[in-house]
């Protein structure tokens, strides 16, 4: 009896547990609004787990554990789509939309009032269409377009899709679930994770992908949909291929709103509007924002929105004919390359780039194009004087996509890998299992200006003027040979005003700035060194904990691992960089010049230290930090630090296998604390 009635518990409990997982997905990855932290959320997801584990006769395709993706198949199954998904026929500019707003007027009775004409006009995403089927609120087929008559059964894949609702509808308070109802959308990759995914593949050695689009479709059509799943595809519903037993509408845009109500991601971008001159407002807005989107938008589809009046304008060929999608200018282009030139980056890493004979890609005149690396460019055979296919998306820096072999000069030959720097003329290493090429010479000129162009940009020491131009020529006038000379051009007044281009206020104003950087929070300084995977945020993370530059640059590798976030690779990188002799020299100059190298920390008012006037002793080993960091955390908000325990002593800062220290305190009454009290203290994390 009691074994039956918690059967029937526990069923209820995974109800009301995949209930909720699906809520708060929802509000995580559609609406962009979580109302519990991550960590509840894993918790959720942990129990629905070990029940399903423990039970798996109740695992249902609904269940959020279900997004994890299927073993593979061995191809996709063909799928008809009850309702053909057409295409879109195209317009390219004004003059292309003001001509199909008058082929529809030619259609529609002539006293049809201006008001009843109204249009939708969303965003159109470049990435792969699909038709999701629900049935009784359930997904029971995701498919791709295909042809428009036939396309893949791609559920397992799409149900990877964190956004894409394994059951509507999604929140509490929707609209009860249609008998059935096909939703259709594009399901598509945010650049950043595109960019992620194309540096993931270059480090693996396989084959980059030339845009979102491709590796949207290439992720939905993977054959292991574990693959698919971990991918970062998101979705976006566009339209309703057919409805049963729901409620009707009689508009394009209510339909949008009941999806939204369901719980299916609908652009926040779309607009309605009467007045055709709006429509092509927003066009124009769309292109100017296009290269500023997450994502990559290649176009802009404008529908009637009355469904009355859809129905009169019909279907012409294979597209409709109250649609349109308004292209922007394609991604692509094909140029020739004139050469191909090597890069050398702040960690000596050669980077080969095409110069191009300037080429229109998506309204930006490009003249250079990355080759990833020479691995790539070899497999490729990427050749001077090639004819080739440039792309370009969003803010993504230009890239050769392949030759075209057809165009092939005769006499071209494959390229040559260098065999030495280009900017100091030392051999090349090639490091055992890397892709990349190193030049590892210490005083290599083309380096150092990397360097200092990374030290003084904006998330580092922000010194504000000082470009590339300028670290090239204090370089070459041997004014600086590291970062750390930056500080001393105060001193070099006379020699800078013989540069090129160097009057006495460009003079005044480069210094200003450059002394106003010593100021900079301890977290930009960390960045602006340059540590291989040190990165801005690590840098904060680094920061925030050790809160000195000499406690990170004591620090051990064990240490550094103990902070959250930080792996064994930047643990190991950090130890490297400040073990080197060159970069200790550079630290010896940063602080001569007074560079400020400890946490700002928050100060009560009047900008007295925390600790100020408190006396403190440590004892045994601290949780995270060294006697040394605690030394520095400690001093660095005011206090002081002794050896032993007095009865000036007003705090001991206990760890574990403390010393006699801690009898001696007992014995005189001082206060005794745990690093957590201490960092409490002094307002650090
Ligand atoms: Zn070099």
């Amino acid at each position: 009896m009691a074994e039956a009635s918690s059967q029937v518990d526990i069923a209820e409990r995974i109800a009301r547990l995949r209930a909720e997982i699906n809520y708060h997905a929802y509000r995580y990855y559609t609406l962009d609004d979580p109302i519990i932290s991550d960590a509840e959320y894993d918790q959720l997801m942990q129990e629905l787990r070990r029940l399903e584990e423990a039970h798996p006769e109740l695992i249902t395709p609904d269940s959020p554990t279900q997004r994890v993706g299927a073993p593979p198949r061995p191809e996709f199954r063909k799928v008809i789509h009850p309702v053909p998904m057409t295409s879109l026929s195209n317009a390219f500019n004004e003059e292309d939309m003001r001509a199909w707003l008058m082929r529809i007027r030619r259609l529609l009775p002539e006293d049809l009032p201006a008001e009843e004409l109204a249009f939708v006009v969303e965003p159109k995403f470049d990435g792969l269409a699909v038709a999701l089927t629900y049935e009784g609120g359930i997904l029971v087929r995701g498919a791709t377009r295909g042809d428009g008559i036939e396309g893949e059964d791609v559920t397992e894949n799409l149900r990877t899709v964190k956004n894409i609702p394994l059951r509507i509808p999604v929140a509490p308070d929707g609209p009860p679930a249609p008998e059935r109802i096909e939703v259709r959308g594009e399901v598509y990759l945010p650049i950043a994770d595109f960019n992620q995914l194309n540096q993931e593949q270059m480090a693996k050695g396989e084959r980059l992908y030339a845009n979102p689009r491709n590796a949207a479709a290439g992720s939905v059509r993977q054959l292991d949909s574990r693959i698919t799943a971990r991918r970062r595809l998101a979705f976006f519903a566009y339209a309703i291929g057919y409805l049963e037993g729901g409620p009707s509408f009689t508009s394009h845009w209510d339909a949008l709103m009941y999806l939204k109500e369901l719980g299916f991601p609908v652009s926040q971008d779309i607009r309605r509007t009467h007045d055709f001159e709006e429509v092509l407002r927003f066009i124009r807005e769309w292109g100017e924002r296009r290269d500023h989107l997450p994502y990559e938008a290649d176009g802009v589809v404008i529908k009637v929105d009355s469904l009355a009046l859809q129905q009169r304008l019909g279907i012409v060929g294979n597209a409709p004919r109250w649609a349109i999608a308004y292209k922007f200018p394609p991604r692509e282009a094909t140029t020739r390359v004139l050469s191909i030139e090597v890069n050398v980056g702040r960690t000596g890493v050669l980077t080969p780039y095409a110069v191009l004979e300037p080429v229109n890609v998506g309204g930006v005149t490009v003249r250079q194009a990355t080759l990833h690396n020479f691995e790539d460019l070899m497999r490729k055979d990427i050749r001077v004087g090639d004819t080739v296919i440039v792309v370009r998306a969003g803010d993504v820096i230009p890239q050769v996509v392949k030759p075209i072999l057809e165009r092939r000069p005769p006499d071209s030959k494959p390229y040559a890998m260098p065999t030495h720097c280009p900017s100091c003329g030392e051999p090349v290493v090639k490091p055992e299992g890397e892709v990349a090429v190193y030049c590892v010479n210490a005083a290599c000129p083309a380096q150092l200006v990397r360097r200092v162009e990374h030290f003084v940009s904006r998330s580092a020491m922000d010194i504000v003027g000082f470009g590339e131009r300028i670290a090239e020529q204090l370089i070459e006038a041997g004014l600086i040979s590291d970062v750390g000379d930056i500080y001393t051009l105060k001193d070099k007044r006379e020699r800078l005003l013989q540069l090129e281009g160097f009057g006495e206020k460009k003079v005044d104003n480069l210094l200003k700035a450059i002394e106003a950087s010593k100021q900079q929070p301890l977290e930009h300084l960390v960045a602006a060194l340059g540590i291989p995977g040190v990165g801005s945020i690590v840098a904060k993370t680094l920061a925030e904990h050790f809160l000195s530059l000499d406690a990170l640059a004591a620090a051990t590798e064990e240490e550094l691992q103990r902070v959250e976030s930080i792996g064994p690779e930047i643990a190991r990188s950090v130890v490297d960089w400040f073990a080197r002799p060159r970069h200790q020299e550079v630290l010896r100059k940063l602080r001569a010049a007074g560079v400020r190298t400890e946490a700002a920390l928050r100060t009560a008012a009047g900008g007295a230290a925390p600790l100020r006037g408190l006396s403190f002793v440590i004892t045994g080993t601290l949780p995270t930090l060294s006697r040394d960091q605690a030394r520095a955390l400690i001093e660095a908000a005011g206090g002081k630090v002794t050896e032993s325990v007095s009865r000036k002593t007003d705090y001991l800062v206990l760890g574990e296998n403390p010393g006699s220290k801690l009898q001696r305190a007992r014995e005189l009454g001082i206060k005794i604390i745990d690093e957590a009290t201490l960092r409490q203290m002094i307002g650090a994390q």
